[in-house]
């Protein structure tokens, strides 16, 4: 049996004629003979207005209440889709997590699914039925319903596919695809037809924001073949694989940058074993996500520089810690929020020499001074000025013939 995933996005069920239009798009899977799940997201800006309204009522509003509040936006998505699909003469039904069941774990607010029951849908389905999932929830070894984290009916949407054997999982969004870089920053960012999922994982992690994170690791932990598409047009999407799928004819997939970091820099910190550790580790008790680091040598043997990005938002947290941190002496802290991170994405760069040189070299080209670098198998990241991004971004799609 060809079963296919249809995940909806907030934006695609965000209005009443848009979830018309999406009973549509089901039907014309429907027609192909495809047995269908569809898994929703919440109608745009609804789980947004239930955070503000939990917020109202407490600043220490109960984590596990806010589950309960946050995941009803998908309830009222999936009976408007069963609804109109029921409208149009299928056999349709909504499904909340505790109904099927959908089995979580972990915390409150960042749950993760751990196992789809497929009983009662595969019956439905085998009766003609089209079943409407929500996203984003599950329920937990206490029976309490529990959210997956923002963004989060990407990773029911894989799930399910993963539990109940599918050959496809098609995210329909408000992009058409994954592009070589923002569309909204550079007119000529190309779609990306293929990705291989440890691409797509560094893209989305470094600020594309198609898909969650999370939701990707799940699909390429499980090998599951998944389209992003739009839902308002018809065009073909891109499609996110295993590396073997893919035909390499480029270096670098994509170019990804995002705008709300910030530099930390401890001038004059001793340089003796021990103070790295100590200067984090306030930090990582407080869940302060270091990025990037980078420590100077010290001319005299004895003293250096230690810098270091985090997301904006944790600045002034992080400047109270350290500046009360009793374990270490220092000069002086500069902080810099200007700065922004692009990142040059490719697992082609694997097999390819001279691609951080042609990086860098692009840069200077430009004049743009790189001030921290990091770099993994597939990814090289620069911090830059925030005034310079637009002119790096373009540059490096230019340098990478991403345009081609
Ligand atoms: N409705 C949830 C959110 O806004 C889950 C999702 O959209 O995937 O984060
Ligand atoms: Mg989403």
């Amino acid at each position: 049996m060809k079963i296919v995933v249809l995940k909806f996005g907030g934006t695609s069920v965000g209005s009443v004629e848009r979830i018309k239009k999406v009973a549509h798009i089901i039907v014309s899977y429907i027609n192909k003979k495809f047995k269908i799940i569809v898994v929703s997201s919440a109608m745009s800006g609804v789980t947004n207005e239930l955070i503000k309204k939990s917020k109202k009522i407490s600043n220490y509003f109960d984590k596990s209440e806010y589950d309960v509040l946050v995941s009803t936006g998908e309830q009222m998505a999936c009976a408007l889709i069963a609804g109109r699909l029921r409208h149009l003469g299928y056999k349709s039904q909504s499904w909340m997590s505790w109904q099927i069941p959908i089995i979580s774990e972990g915390s409150y607010g960042s749950s993760r699914i751990s196992f789809i029951n497929k009983n009662k849908i595969m019956k439905f389905i085998n009766s003609g039925g089209i079943p409407v999932i929500t996203g984003f929830q599950g329920i937990n070894e206490s029976n309490r319903i529990t959210t997956l984290g923002r963004g989060g009916s990407d990773a029911s949407a894989i799930m399910c596919a993963k539990f109940f054997n599918a050959q496809k999982c098609i995210i329909y969004t408000d992009v058409d695809g994954v592009y070589t870089t923002d569309p909204n920053t550079l007119k000529n960012a190309k779609k990306i037809k293929v990705i291989s999922y440890e691409e797509m994982l560094e893209m989305a992690s470094l600020g594309a924001k198609v898909m969650q994170p999370i939701s990707i690791q799940d699909a390429r932990l499980n090998r599951i073949d998944v389209d992003v598409k739009s839902s308002f047009v018809g065009k073909t999407g891109t499609l996110i694989t295993k590396r073997k799928n893919i035909i390499r004819n480029r270096t670098i997939t994509g170019i990804t940058s995002t705008k709300n970091d910030a530099k930390v820099t401890l001038v004059g910190v001793k340089d003796k074993p021990g103070v790295a550790a100590s200067i984090f580790y306030p930090l990582s008790q407080n869940s302060i996500n270091v990025d990037m680091v980078v420590q100077n040598i010290s001319a005299n043997g004895k003293e250096t520089d230690l810098t270091f990005t985090i997301k904006s938002e944790d600045l002034s947290k992080t400047q109270r810690l350290v500046k009360k941190n009793t374990k270490i002496k220092f000069k002086d802290l500069i902080v810099d929020k200007n700065v922004s991170k692009v990142s040059i994405v490719g697992v082609g760069m694997i097999t390819t020499p001279g691609v951080t040189y042609r990086m860098f070299q692009a840069l200077a080209k430009k004049n743009i001074n790189i001030l921290v670098i990091s770099t993994s198998e597939i990814k090289i990241s620069v911090l830059i000025s925030k005034k310079n991004l637009t002119k790096a971004i373009s540059v490096l799609h230019k340098e990478f013939k991403l345009d081609k």
